[in-house]
């Protein structure tokens, strides 16, 4: 399958990794839209939030336990965005759930 964050998965593409378990890599964004940028994804290929389902969602229950931890080792644990983009139309670029973790600076709300 020819997608980035599967090669990743296989350390066929290199990554920032700061993160990882069974079911979980995290690493660093390659463009950084904030002082902390932290791409969380499972390890299982899954297209994006909208092929989440009750077959894979303990990986989507993975990310989310782990994500404090991650957040706290990053130094925002007081205050973090977690942002995925789901289709195209919304951002979507990598057709691989990610969970953007942001955090180190002031965001806006509602987001643009
Ligand atoms: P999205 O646009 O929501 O699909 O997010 C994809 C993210 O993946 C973008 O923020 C990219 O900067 C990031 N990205 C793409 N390729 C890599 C890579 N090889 N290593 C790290 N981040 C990447």
């Amino acid at each position: 399958m020819d997608c980035i964050f599967c090669k990743i998965i296989a350390g066929e593409i290199p990554s920032k990794k700061v993160y990882e378990n069974e079911h979980v890599l995290a690493f660093h964004d390659l463009s950084p839209r904030a002082p902390v940028h932290i791409l969380v994804i499972p390890k299982e290929h899954i297209a994006s939030a909208a092929e989440i389902s009750a077959e894979n969602s303990v990986y989507v229950a993975k990310i989310f336990e782990a994500i404090p931890e991650i957040a706290e080792a990053a130094g925002v644990k007081e205050g973090f965005r977690v942002v995925t983009n789901s289709g195209t139309s919304v951002g979507q670029s990598v057709m691989h759930l990610h969970f953007h973790l942001l955090g180190g600076r002031a965001f806006s709300w509602p987001p643009g």
